[in-house]
């Protein structure tokens, strides 16, 4: 692969802009910028969660010196390629979190109760080369966890659940027994009684909703932008959207795109690749066709006049590639591989052949004499199916050498020695 350097145009001024500082903001400036804006726009305090993600992409970038360097020169787009193309790399509330260091507000009781990261759940997702060339939406069905409503995850009606007896909270039951003179052996398992979550609901107190799971099944319909230009295998990420479960920050859904393969086009890059086969007449005298584009439009293309075909060649139109993602305006260009058929034997009679020679460039100007021909051998030419004869000759190799194997293995040496 080569590496594209990225371009300069690409916007570098946006983030400066998001936490209000100038673009030569210290450290202290750009904290302080943040701090301000982030707690003002804090989801929890009603804020706008679009906004807020901002800001702590702004921050996570400047706040970073390399990051911010890349930023400067080459703007917001070096960095997510940079990235594999993904968004920012740590969710907004992350960020705040290491900021404010604990949650909201940073209080000491906040800080106690460290949350796990939920897993983040992967899908698949199968894309025509028309999807990606033109953009499309795709509404998928999923189901996933949430936290109970009804008891905001807590499981029971009074809000607190019990301790559990049986770990004393812990989750976790300690046994020892005597495995011999003197030797006790101490066992940790699960506790049964809680399944390791240290409480108890009681049977009364258990919310109706989820009988006391905590989490209840949502059905939800995610709608996935498939962007112009986009790549097979990018990701699209849902941040936060997946299984929701107590004292967890819910992990991400990701789709990952797959292209299916085209019947005509082949995409490298931001280039599409397509075959055309040419007669021995268009291929000299000319031609024209209508292509079908992935857009559905009709690209009429035609030689210049006078112009020769030759087998194998490429011709590029610019501009009818793939669209470029976040880009879609700027397109790579699309390449035409030509083949050639050449006429079956017998078409041409000999008078036919006379006329053509008149045409066509001459032969090689030296011609071998009949001395010459009288000293040679004559020989006869066949016709082959050189792949054919490939594939026969190596699968005749094959066997052979497989063969040896058996022989070396059942018989004795002395067999070889008899040949
Ligand atoms: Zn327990
Ligand atoms: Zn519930």
């Amino acid at each position: 692969m080569f590496g594209r350097m990225p371009r300069r145009s690409s916007d570098n001024t946006k983030y400066y802009e998001v936490l209000g500082v100038s673009k030569s903001a210290s450290q202290e400036e750009l904290k302080k910028a943040y701090r301000k804006a982030a707690i003002k726009n804090h989801p929890d305090k009603g804020g706008d969660p679009e906004k807020f993600k901002e800001l702590a992409q702004a921050y996570e970038v400047l706040n970073d010196p390399e990051k911010r360097e890349i930023y400067d020169q080459y703007g917001e787009d070096a960095l997510k390629e940079g990235m594999g193309g993904g968004g920012p790399s740590h969710s907004p509330f992350d960020i705040f979190e290491s900021f404010f260091g604990g949650g909201f507000g940073g209080g000491p009781s906040s800080r106690g109760r460290r949350k796990k990261q939920g897993e983040d759940v992967v899908h698949t997702l199968k894309v025509s080369l028309e999807d990606l060339y033109n953009g499309t939406t795709k509404k998928l069905s999923l189901s996933r966890n949430i936290l109970c409503p009804k008891c905001k995850g807590k499981g029971c009606k009074s809000g607190t659940a019990g301790k559990c007896y049986g770990c004393h909270g812990t989750g976790v039951k300690v046994t020892s027994r005597q495995i011999g003179l003197g030797m006790i052996q101490r066992m940790q398992h699960v506790c049964p009684e809680c399944a390791g979550s240290g409480e108890i609901i009681s049977e009364r107190d258990r919310c109706t909703q989820c009988k006391g799971n905590k989490v209840t099944q949502e059905k939800k319909v995610l709608e996935v932008h498939v962007e112009k230009g986009m790549q097979n295998n990018q990701k699209i990420v849902f941040e936060g959207q997946a299984d929701e479960a107590p004292d967890t920050i819910t992990g991400d859904i990701v789709f990952i795109l797959q292209l299916k393969e085209h019947p005509r086009f082949k995409r490298k890059y931001d280039d599409l690749y397509v075959e055309h086969t040419l007669s021995l007449t268009e291929a000299l005298c000319g031609f024209q066709f209508a292509l079908n584009h992935l857009d559905g439009r009709q690209l009429l293309i035609k030689s210049n006049p006078g112009e020769i075909i030759k087998p194998d060649q490429y011709k590029a139109i610019n501009d009818e590639g793939m669209p470029h993602h976040q880009r879609p305006f700027m397109k790579g260009r699309l390449y035409i591989h030509f083949n050639v058929v050449f006429p079956d034997a017998g078409v041409l009679s000999p008078d036919q052949c006379r006329t053509l020679e008149k045409i066509l460039p001459p032969r090689p100007s030296k011609c071998l004499t009949d001395m010459e021909v009288d000293d040679c051998e004559e020989t006869t030419l066949h016709d082959v199916n050189i792949e054919e004869e490939m594939r026969r000759k190596q699968q005749q190799q094959y066997q052979e050498a497989y063969d040896e194997d058996d022989d070396e293995s059942s018989m004795p040496r002395v067999q070889c020695a008899q040949q």
